[in-house]
């Protein structure tokens, strides 16, 4: 009789709304033991997607904590590993865009640091913590990052937004070439418009001239991709960087 295998686990990074919740959902509906971070400011949200993946019979766990510092990142590592006995997908998708945005000759440099500290040193340490522990266990992984439509291509009043979201690629690049003897993966997705809190912004929506006419979808797309991307029969796919924007921008 063959053995029933392990449940993979996976990490999702800012999964208390938006992208990072709709990814985590999907991944438990794929069978991933699952556990969701976000700030300790979202716990109440946090318990909400947990008790939502419980309730259709899977496994979840909340592991709060900011991804910008390197001991939380570890320390959340340590407890999925302590808890849910693994790591095998780590999924950096926290990010922020500092409101209201301004044009660089008036970006501060404390802003340009919030900016690059979640969305750049965010991933890198999450890339990081995830990468130590897939060797360790020797089986394999993948590590996806949030980069952006704003990733391929600079825009007005977005100068720390877009450069940390085209650094997130530099990263992903080298952590693939580095990775791949330990049959990891490293991939991005960069979303065009996506509905979330994000881009429900009315400054946001001035400044990027977000119209009725710009291509939009619901944070599940990008979930059905990660979801494509953890699936064992994409592990020929890696140091890539997908873009889903329904054609705002093309490749
Ligand atoms: P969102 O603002 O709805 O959710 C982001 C989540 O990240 C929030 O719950 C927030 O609390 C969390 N977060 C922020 N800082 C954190 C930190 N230091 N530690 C842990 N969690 C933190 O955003 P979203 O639209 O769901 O975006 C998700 C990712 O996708 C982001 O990286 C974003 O830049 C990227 N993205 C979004 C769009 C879009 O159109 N919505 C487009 C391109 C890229």
């Amino acid at each position: 009789m063959e053995q029933a295998q392990p449940s993979r686990v996976a990490v999702i990074t800012g999964a208390a709304q938006g992208i990072g919740r709709s990814i985590a959902l999907r991944l438990a509906e794929d069978g991933l033991d699952v556990a969701v971070n976000d700030l300790a400011s979202k716990i109440n949200e946090l318990t909400e997607v947990v008790s939502q993946i419980q309730a259709r019979g899977g496994r979840a766990l909340a592991v709060p904590g900011d991804v910008s510092l390197e001991g939380d990142v570890e320390a959340m590592v340590a407890t999925v590993v302590q808890c849910l006995g693994g790591l095998d997908v780590m999924v950096a998708n926290a990010g922020i865009l500092v409101s209201p945005l301004k044009p660089l000759v008036e970006t501060s440099s404390e802003s340009w640091d919030a900016t690059i500290s979640v969305n750049l040193r965010g991933a890198m340490l999450c890339y990081k913590y995830a990468a130590m522990e897939m060797i360790k266990q020797g089986r394999g992984g993948r590590i996806i990052g949030a980069s952006s439509i704003c990733g391929k291509q600079g825009m007005s009043w977005l100068s720390a937004y877009s450069a940390s979201k085209f650094a997130i690629r530099g990263l992903t690049h080298s952590a693939a070439a580095e990775l791949a003897q330990h049959n990891i993966t490293v991939n991005t997705y960069s979303p065009g418009c996506i509905e979330t809190t994000m881009t429900a912004n009315p400054d946001v929506e001035k400044t990027l001239n977000l119209t009725a006419d710009t291509p939009r979808a619901k944070p599940e797309v990008i979930a059905s991709l990660v979801s494509y991307l953890v699936k064992p029969e994409a592990y020929f796919i890696t140091g890539q960087t997908i873009m889903a924007n329904g054609g705002s921008t093309m490749d």
